[in-house]
């Protein structure tokens, strides 16, 4: 077993256990109705903020992270996002600021934040100025990033 697998796993147990301690996963509607649409293939942008928090957990950023263009999206594998173990996300409270926001998304064609179509459940979310001004800086930020990373 390779080296980052073998950090994979420890973390889906450490999490495991404390679903079953606290289960405040329950209120949310994505776990309720098991939806994970949004992790299946994923290509959410990530910060460098939201890149050194998941550091911080012990994860190697070329594990779970790929290029394109400048932007750094999340990894995929089998298919589905590299944090995703098939029934929850292994890094809930540590999640990109993207998937905390989804499915408020920004719409580059019309420059304004919109709720996700493809969400199967879009109409069970709402959001505030607070979470639009959120995502606006988010896209500010992971923009001037690319910018930086390519000069
Ligand atoms: S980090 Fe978590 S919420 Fe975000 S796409 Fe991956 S599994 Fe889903």
């Amino acid at each position: 077993m390779k080296k980052h697998e073998k950090q994979l796993k420890t973390k889906v147990n450490i999490d495991k256990q404390k679903q079953f301690l606290y289960n405040p996963l329950k209120r949310n509607t994505c776990i309720r109705n098991n939806c994970i649409k949004c992790c299946i293939k994923t290509s959410m942008l990530l910060s460098n903020r939201d890149i050194e928090k998941i550091e911080q957990l012990g994860y190697d950023r070329h594990y779970f992270t790929k290029s394109k263009k400048g932007w750094l999206k999340l990894k995929n594998k089998d298919g589905k996002c590299v944090f995703h173990n098939g029934k929850v996300c292994i890094i809930y409270d540590n999640k990109p600021e993207g998937c905390i926001l989804y499915p408020l998304i920004f719409d580059r064609e019309n420059k304004s934040a919109v709720v996700d179509e493809d969400c199967p459940y879009e109409n069970c979310f709402r959001f505030s100025k607070k979470d639009i001004k959120r995502l606006y800086n988010l896209i500010t930020q992971i923009t001037d990033e690319r910018k930086n990373r390519r000069k």
